[in-house]
């Protein structure tokens, strides 16, 4: 339970995670430099090497293999996340996130306000 002061247990490791990677890529400029492009890719190797759920980690490993993250700009980047996310939800067997709504839920807020 997320309320207790308790370890993380792998979905509120994955959920707290999600959430550090979708407001990164919120924040992700839309023209970034030479150095935020670097960053991001070595970010993203980093957590494949430390992420402390190992076959969580060794099957982000063989993804950003396959699919490196694109890094060109904010929708860019953003749309790549939410992709690789996408991933991990159908291999878990749940429902996809429509990735016309990234802004929306992880940089904007609904249009009604709702969030402050
Ligand atoms: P989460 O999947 O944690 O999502 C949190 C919130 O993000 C959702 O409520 C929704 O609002 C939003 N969201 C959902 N999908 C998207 C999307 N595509 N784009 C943008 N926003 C979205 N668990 C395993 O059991 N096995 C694994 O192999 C595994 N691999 C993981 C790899 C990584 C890199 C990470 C970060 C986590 C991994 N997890 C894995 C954990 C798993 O993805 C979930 O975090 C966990 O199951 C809790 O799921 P949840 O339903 O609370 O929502």
């Amino acid at each position: 339970d997320d309320h207790k002061d308790c370890p993380l247990d792998k979905d509120a490791l994955g959920r707290g995670t999600w959430g550090l990677l979708h407001t990164m890529a919120a924040a992700y400029p839309e023209k970034p430099t030479e150095n935020d492009r670097k960053g991001v890719v070595s970010f993203m190797n980093l957590l494949s090497n430390m992420y402390p759920c190992e076959y969580c980690a060794k099957d982000l490993r063989q993804d950003l293999a396959k699919d490196p993250p694109d890094t060109k700009n904010h929708s860019a980047f953003s749309l790549w996340m939410c992709k690789l996310h996408n991933r991990v939800n159908e291999k878990l067997g749940k429902p996809t996130f429509d990735c016309s709504k990234v802004d929306e839920r992880w940089r904007d807020g609904p249009k009604d306000g709702s969030c402050g």
